[in-house]
């Protein structure tokens, strides 16, 4: 007899079995049936029914005939790109940009728009309702949600920005929350490096590595963990803060309001300051890229400097976390491959031998954009169900 509870049990079961499916095809891309029953390791009726359960639903479809190889057996599935969409929204504290992707995640500049971040919130909200509306009327199928990736600390139990340390009109502020009242769909609020984090396990180098961190040192110095497969979160959420760790009691004031935070020393933005201060002229990312390129003999000193602390931040990340990989994100340092394997030099001297040793440290090719992204797909299908470990 089939009673309530038994029901409720067997549409618990199959929600696992349809997402354990879609983990296999975001990892494994286009897949047949027959692949998926290898890959799951779930019976072939079963891989039968999730598929069909998840394409009415519209988050994976068939490929077209003319988009399969020859003599491939059986009709292959993939994650929705014509049937759905999602969109991620990247608040940050010079550009924002807003994309739109199907839910194989690829984001591409046709479906990309960005404006400078302007200084008060209300101008911002109305600006990203903008671009999402524009990016939403080109899209074809569903739109399942939008991520929103934001720089600052998110309280989780609050559901807020309790405070950005370098954008402080988020400041007790939801903008997920805000711009879904406003456009009627789900949208979700993602920490930046959290972002990064799920960027690199959905569609980079991190795919099956359980325990990895991902350091942003653009403009901020910000951390997330992948600890035995889960965020390290903390109670609310806001774990992760290496930035705001005391380096120079009596150093430069940071957006925290402390003196000589981490972030002050180690990042993009902190050579940026020195450069702009011995030039005696402001210049942004990308005048600063091009000014290293020709003159790095000039600012010798400044290099050395900013690359001294960062290596100590990575050093701390690998001494407390014991990461298999630890990823870099930013532009001056750890995409410029002669300036990061000075970093990396550097590091030797600051990490415990046997945990360097246990550890790969990687310039990242992620962003913030396929970061939003990840988040609100990760987001998604742990909405699905749960996962089994
Ligand atoms: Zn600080």
């Amino acid at each position: 007899m089939t009673t309530p509870a038994n029901r409720v049990e067997s549409t618990l079961l199959r929600r696992i079995n349809e997402r354990r499916l879609l983990e296999v095809i975001q990892s494994h891309g286009p897949s047949s049936r027959a692949m998926l029953t290898r890959a799951s390791g779930l019976t072939a009726p079963t891989v039968s029914k999730a598929v069909d359960s998840l394409l009415r639903r519209g988050l994976i479809e068939e490929l077209e005939p003319r988009e399969q190889a020859l003599g491939r057996p059986g009709k292959l599935v993939r994650m929705a790109t014509q049937s759905g969409a999602v969109v991620g929204v990247v608040i940050d504290t010079q550009t924002c940009c807003t994309a739109a992707a199907g839910l194989d995640g690829t984001v591409t500049e046709e479906q990309t728009r960005r404006f400078a971040t302007p200084d008060d919130y209300a101008t911002l909200i109305d600006m990203v309702e903008r671009d999402c509306r524009a990016l939403m009327a080109d899209v074809s199928g569903k739109l399942h949600g939008v991520g929103v990736s934001v720089p600052g600390l998110i309280n989780d139990r609050l559901g807020e920005i309790v405070f950005s340390p370098n954008l402080h009109l988020l400041d007790k502020r939801n903008p997920a929350h805000d711009l879904g009242q406003r456009l009627g769909v789900p949208c979700l609020l993602i920490q930046e490096s959290d972002g990064l984090c799920l960027s690199e396990r959905l569609y980079g180098d991190a795919r099956g590595i359980d325990d990895f961190a991902v350091l942003d040192a653009s403009f901020g110095l910000g951390l997330a963990v992948m600890s035995g497969g889960h965020l390290l979160t903390g109670h609310s959420g806001m774990a992760g803060e290496i930035g705001h760790i005391t380096v120079a009691p009596d150093g430069l004031r940071c957006g925290c309001g402390n003196r000589g935070c981490l972030e002050t020393l180690a990042t993009d933005a902190a050579l940026l300051r020195m450069l702009a201060d011995k030039l005696g002229r402001r210049l942004d990312i990308m005048a600063a890229s091009a000014l290293l390129a020709e003159r790095a003999a000039d600012f010798q000193h400044e290099i050395r400097s900013v690359t001294e602390y960062l290596a100590i931040a990575i050093a701390a990340v690998i001494n407390i976390f014991n990461p298999t990989t630890l990823f870099v994100h930013g532009t001056l340092l750890a995409a410029e491959p002669d300036r990061f394997a000075r970093v990396l030099e550097r590091v030797k001297q600051r990490t415990l031998t046997a945990s360097l040793a246990d550890c790969t440290i990687v310039a990242t090719r992620s962003s913030k954009r396929q970061g939003a992204i990840a988040g609100i797909m990760h987001h998604l299908t742990n909405a699905w169900a749960p996962t089994v470990r």
